[in-house]
């Protein structure tokens, strides 16, 4: 079975070929650094993430790209209204970025460029656009690019542009389908945006870039004029993503992207997120208890969220959902957990190899299709169930469970939940374990219970078992 994903472009699902047999290049969307990202941005960052392990776990080697815009109107008004630079805003929340995709464990991309460090590129691009006839000035000094030349714009977005407003124009970096219009290539200086310019570029005037032709700067410096896949979320398809197809081939001649993937919004409560409605978190409100359940919840509970749902589906994020997810999160550690203490000898049970193999079949079909992770997680949670099955009435022995241990690694190298990489107690910790152990052996039970109680405060959860001592680790904040 191949690949295949929803192409935006031709609204349906297609085999997916990379450009280079066993490679693939893609370039996704980043956070515009003006503030700290929120609970949808991560829906569609995690999506990528997926994304690229998939491939990676299918075999071919990924070259990813994710810019920082680190210059846009919103960044200027902030750095204006806190008369600091723009480098100062921008900074913290590149730090803050980077921590947080730490949290939810995604992988690290190729290249994190930013927007400031390829204006030059930029430059370069939107001088081809100009002499190629693309482009135009306007009175106020500003380099607009010309819908009306470019006869596939409104492709992607599936709008019908047969009417073009000629000549209407929009400055700002974001419009609506309603506002179909010649865009800002480069931004004549205006006194709004304070000490922000660069004038370094006579042929273009004293100005700055907007906010489309970074995209297809950098996208192009990093993986070439033609590649494999470009992604981002949905708000990214009009007008963001048209006019970076519009800048792209207008300038090379050459198709830009082959596949466009996007992810669809994340809703709270069933509501557009909004800091009125007072439903809007970032990821760390959620990982601090700055959020209406009061709880400090686990990063990797809110990326089991987003793989619950399928990227192209509205996501509607609730606690209690977030709360399902952080149990089903736990069964399947604690299933780890379990595979690690059986001791039964033998070889390996041709049924658990069955078992195995079956589920990979179908983890894969269901992520060769379009990625579709409820059936990929159903398939393994089936496994769980099964093995479970056998796991209380003793019936599995540990040439086994290292069989589904390997096999739970190997999944998890697509889903990122950390299901193999639990935290051990520290060697302090262990030694207390022993010492109540002992103390139980010697039925002083009022020493085991403090024992007990001194490991619960530093986030070790004792389980006794006919199997003997079992241990969580839990360093959350109290709940
Ligand atoms: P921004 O920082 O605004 O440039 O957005 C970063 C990424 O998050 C872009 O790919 C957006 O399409 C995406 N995004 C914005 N809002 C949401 C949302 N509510 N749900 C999912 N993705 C979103
Ligand atoms: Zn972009």
């Amino acid at each position: 079975m191949a690949i295949h994903f929803f192409n935006t472009l031709s609204r349906r699902k297609e085999e997916f070929v990379p450009l280079v047999p066993g490679q693939v290049r893609m370039y996704t969307c980043g956070p515009t650094v003006h503030d700290f990202s929120h609970i949808g941005n991560f829906r569609t960052f995690v999506f990528e993430d997926l994304l690229r392990r998939y491939l990676k776990y299918r075999g071919y080697a990924v070259t990813q790209v994710m810019n920082i815009t680190d210059i846009e109107d919103k960044i200027i008004r902030k750095a204006r209204q806190r008369g600091v630079s723009v480098r100062e805003v921008t900074e913290p929340y590149i730090q803050a970025f980077f921590e947080d995709l730490g949290r939810l464990n995604v992988e690290r991309a190729e290249h994190y460029p930013r927007a400031t460090e390829h204006v030059e590129d930029m430059v370069a691009l939107i001088r081809r656009l100009l002499e190629k006839g693309y482009a135009y000035r306007s009175e106020d000094g500003s380099i607009y690019y010309d819908i009306s030349r470019f006869p596939d714009y409104g492709r992607l977005a599936h709008i019908r542009v047969e009417e073009l407003r000629g000549g209407a124009r929009v400055r700002q970096d974001e419009y609506d389908k309603e506002d179909v219009a010649d865009f800002a290539l480069w931004k004549a200086w205006d006194p709004e945006d304070g000490e922000v310019y660069w004038d370094q570029y006579p042929d273009l005037g004293k100005g700055r870039p907007g906010w489309h032709i970074e995209c297809s700067a950098m996208s192009m410096h990093y993986l070439g004029e033609h590649f494999d896949i470009h992604t981002g979320g949905v708000d990214n398809i009009f007008p963001h993503h048209q006019n970076e197809i519009a800048q792209s081939e207008a300038a090379t001649g050459v198709r830009f992207a082959n596949y466009w993937l996007h992810a669809e919004h994340l809703q709270v409560e069933g509501q557009k997120m909004a800091k009125s409605l007072g439903n809007f978190f970032t990821l760390r409100d959620l990982v601090s208890s700055n959020n209406p359940s009061g709880r400090a919840w686990d990063p990797l509970a809110i990326r089991y969220v987003y793989l619950g749902s399928h990227y192209r589906s509205k996501l509607n994020f609730t606690f209690s959902g977030l709360r399902q997810a952080e149990s089903s999160l736990d069964g399947l550690k604690s299933f780890v957990l379990a595979c690690r203490e059986v001791r039964l000898p033998g070889p390996p049970e041709p049924d658990v190899a069955a078992l195995v193999g079956g589920t990979r079949e179908r983890f894969v079909a269901a992520m060769d299709d379009d990625l579709s992770t409820p059936p990929a997680l159903a398939a393994l949670f089936d496994l769980v169930g099964e093995v479970n099955r056998r796991l209380v009435s003793g019936r599995l022995n540990q040439a086994s469970a290292g069989l589904l241990l390997d096999f739970v690694e190997e999944i998890d190298r697509v889903l990122g939940l950390r299901l193999t990489e639990q935290e051990q107690p520290t060697p302090e910790e262990m030694e207390l374990i022993a010492r109540r152990q002992e103390a139980r052996r010697h039925k002083d039970w009022a020493t085991a219970d403090r024992l007990r109680a001194e490991l619960a405060s530093r986030g070790v959860i004792l389980e006794d078992t006919p199997q003997g001592v079992r241990w969580k680790i839990d360093r959350k904040q109290p709940r």
